[in-house]
This record gives C-alpha cells, structure tokens and sequence, in this order.
C-alpha cells in the first residue's frame, strides 16, 4: 500500500515523515527541482534569503513549538522580537496599539480618544457587532488606531478592500487589546501585545530550509522533485498520478498542493465546484533580496504602511535573526511586495523592482546605494490566502466535493486557510492522528 502525497512543502514532507514512522510506504510529488515550498531559502554568494518571504519559528502550541526547535536542535538561534512600524518617518513600537507614545502627539489623541469612545459604545450597544473586516478593525481598535495604521496597512498587504473581506479569522489571531495596555501605551509605559511571537527562533545556518531539511531527512528517498502532477484518476482501488509524461500508482493520495492545481487534474469536475475555486481570493508574492556592506539597526522587522514609499509592505533584516545570513561586516534585507496574480505589479522587471526599494531604503535611512552589494528577486505564485465575503461559501463546496472523490486537503493552499508553519503541522499531525493505518 502507497501513499501519494501531492506537493512537497512543509505539510507534505511531515505528512510523509509521520506515516514513513508509522511503517507505511510513501511517496511526495514535487513540481519544483527543490523540496520545501515556501520554507525554501537560497544561499547566494554568503548570503542566505528566505524566498517565500521571511519566516520565524514561534507558535502558541507548546507541542508544535517543541518539535519545530527539536528538529533544528542545535542549529537554532533564539531573538527577542524588536519590530516596529514605519510611520510617518518615526519607528513605532509593534503592535501599532502598543506603540503609541511613539506617534506624533496629535495622532495619538486622536488613537487613544477613538478606542474609549468605541469601547463605550460597544458596552453601551450603541455598535452592532462587525460585519467584515473593515467594521472589525473599527469595532475592536476605534476610528483613530483603524485610520492611523490598521486600513492602510491591511489594503496593503492584502490588496483587497478590507470592507470586502471577512473577518472570521482575526478571533484569536488579533486580540482586542486590553484598555488599561492602551493607556500604557499612550503615556510610555511599556506593555507587550503579540507576546507569544515576543521570543522567535531562526536556525543559525541554512536559513528557514533548515527546518523542512530536518523534516525531510527520513523520507528524502522518497521524494520525487520535477514531478508536476496534471493528472489525477481513480480506478478500483488504484490512483493513476501523471505528469503528462509518467504516471505513477498509489493506493491513496494526500493533497498538500493548491486547490487551483488540483482541481484541473481531475476529470468531470461539475461546473459549481469550479467556479467556487476561481472565485476564492488570493495573493502573490515578489522578494527583493538586498545584500549591503555595513550593519542595520537591530531591528527584526518592520511594517511600512505609507504608500508613498513605494510598494514594500514589510521588510525584514535576516542578519539580525542570525548573523550567518550574512558575511562578516555586512548585513540582509528582505523586502516584500505582495500582489494580485497577473496583476501589473507581476509584470514590472525584477531590475525596476530593486531600483523601487533602493531608493526607500535611502529615504527611510537604512542603508544608501554605495553600501548594497547583492541584489536579487524571487517571486511566490501562492503567498497568502484572502479571505473575501464569499470565502466560507466557497471552501466549503470545494471541500465537500475533495471529500467525496476521497482527496483529503492537508497545508496552507489546499486547505486554503491561513496557516503559519505552525498551523499547518497541527494540521499534519491532527490528520495524520485520524488517518486509518493501512
Ligand atoms: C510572506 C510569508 C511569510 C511567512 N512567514 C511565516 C513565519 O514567519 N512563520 C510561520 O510559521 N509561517 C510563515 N509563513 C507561512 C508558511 O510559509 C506556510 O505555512 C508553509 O510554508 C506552508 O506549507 P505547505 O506545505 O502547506 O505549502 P507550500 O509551501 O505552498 O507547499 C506546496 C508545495 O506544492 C508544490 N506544488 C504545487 N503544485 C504542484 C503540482 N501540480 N504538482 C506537484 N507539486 C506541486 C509546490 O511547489 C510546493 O512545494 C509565511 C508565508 C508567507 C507567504
């Protein structure tokens, strides 16, 4: 008995590690030459870059957490986070709501008065409970806090009007903060939000890859790279996997890919189905890669809301989470864009991309031009999930009908939900844990 496994990212090399332990015969598909996905990082010269955007180990899932630092064991580095927002010229402390004695005086009246008033009015019932994001964000931050930072940086990121989106997913991920943090915050005294990301861990050498190289080490013989699965077809008790060259047989299948690359490999998918998978909202993802001679300020990473700086969302300082990533004297930045798919953004070259964040990392006085000494681009079809007004309708008609041609979604973009490495191994081994043993 074989179990295929489609996509060798994170989830499907631990979905291959798990079932590999418990004695059963596995094999992963991997279209790219290389395992690992978006945990993928590329050395380049004696730099390292982490290229579906920059990752830090953390989790609120002590079991999770445990094993991820017990597979890079000796090869982790422990930080203690110091992010913070650009705005307005200044370094805001991160979260925004936690930082706001760094803001200019007027800004933060106008933060602090609008989330009183709110929470007044919440407790008075004067505001109906949120119906998108957008009413969210008003609803738990007030007017001032959404205006300053929470909307512009959000559109930013997900390129979607946040009164177009649902806001399901932010219960639990962002918390409300707590009144008294927000009068804290305000006067200078320093309060956290955040804290179970306020202490990360990064490996010392290899970049994030190290992490889903540990993972692989026992299944590596039986993970095929290059193989693009188009075609997926069910017989008996036997599944026919192809690639338009090879097929391959297997007794089961494990999806770990997108649903928007699953979908066209089967055949007589009912029309519904597939207009529920078009229709479902998601991101892309372009890295620039900056190497410079010099150091940074000891920042781990930080959120750019201003448009006017150009369209970096969030930049990241790899050499500050481990200095390895970098060679001796000199220092890394990651700047991410994200975009809409075959967008306009998607089609600028790689060369105006690098110029655009040059000239933001002079203005913002990070670094000048003379001081950059490596330069580069990585692009990520599938970044982030998007979760629109229609998203539950949606998912839920494709996932009835995965379950029904027996294809369970395990991972990020075939479950189509937003899972941070953490998520998705919960996911893997919550699976793996209900999944009949041969
Ligand atoms: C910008 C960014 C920053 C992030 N930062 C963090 C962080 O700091 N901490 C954290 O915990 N998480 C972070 N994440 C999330 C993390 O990257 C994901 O949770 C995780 O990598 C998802 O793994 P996966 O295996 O489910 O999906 P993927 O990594 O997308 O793997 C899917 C695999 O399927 C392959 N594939 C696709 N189509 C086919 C096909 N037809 N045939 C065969 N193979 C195919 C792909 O090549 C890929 O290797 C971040 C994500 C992004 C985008």
């Amino acid at each position: 008995m074989t179990t295929a496994i489609l996509g060798g990212g994170l989830s499907g090399l631990l979905l291959a590690r798990l079932l590999h332990e418990r004695g059963e015969r596995v094999i992963i598909l991997e279209a790219e030459s290389q395992y690992g996905g978006l945990c993928r990082s590329r050395k380049a010269g004696e730099f390292t870059f982490d290229t579906g955007g920059s990752h830090i180990i953390f989790s609120k899932d002590q079991e999770v957490l445990s094993f991820m630092r017990r597979m890079i064991a000796k090869n982790e580095q422990r930080n203690n986070r110091n992010t913070k927002i650009f705005y307005k010229g200044a370094y805001v402390k991160y979260p925004f709501e936690n930082g706001l004695y760094d803001l200019p005086a007027e800004d933060r009246f106008s933060c602090i008065n609008g989330f009183v008033r709110t929470l007044i009015a919440v407790e008075k019932g004067e505001i109906l409970p949120p119906g998108n994001f957008r009413e969210w964000i008003d609803y738990t931050f007030g007017p001032g806090i959404a205006g300053c930072y929470m909307v512009p940086y959000n559109e930013k990121i997900w390129k979607y009007p946040t009164e177009k989106m649902s806001h399901h997913w932010v219960d639990g991920r962002i918390p409300r903060p707590p009144v008294e943090d927000i009068i804290k915050s305000a006067i200078g005294i320093e309060t956290e939000g955040y804290t179970h990301q306020a202490v990360f861990s990064y490996p010392v050498d290899g970049g994030i890859e190290a992490l889903v190289t540990a993972i692989a080490e026992p299944v590596l013989p039986f993970i095929r790279t290059g193989f693009r699965v188009t075609s997926l077809r069910k017989d008996a008790q036997t599944w026919y996997i192809g690639n338009g060259h090879e097929t391959i047989t297997a007794n089961r299948v494990i999806c770990t890919i997108p649903v928007q690359h699953l979908l066209p490999c089967l055949e007589a998918v009912p029309e519904d189905v597939k207009h529920a998978c078009r229709a479902l909202v998601y991101n892309s993802l372009i890295c620039v890669n900056i190497g410079i001679r010099g150091s940074l300020p000891e920042i781990s990473w930080m959120y750019i809301p201003e448009q006017s700086l150009g369209k970096t969302n969030r930049l990241s300082f790899p050499s500050n989470f481990s200095q390895h990533t970098a060679p001796p004297g000199c220092s890394a930045i990651l700047a991410e864009i994200t975009h809409q798919p075959g967008d306009e953004v998607s089609t600028i070259p790689d060369k105006e991309l690098i110029g655009e964040v040059m000239r933001m990392l002079e203005s913002m006085k990070i670094c000048t031009p003379d001081q950059i000494i490596f330069a580069s681009v990585e692009r990520q079809p599938f970044a982030y999930v998007v979760y629109d007004l229609a998203y539950q309708k949606n998912i839920s008609v494709i996932k009835d009908y995965c379950h029904s041609r027996d294809i369970p979604l395990v991972g990020r973009f075939a479950q189509f939900e937003y899972l941070n490495m953490d998520g998705c191994i919960r996911s893997v081994m919550d699976f793996v844990k209900s999944y009949p043993t041969e």
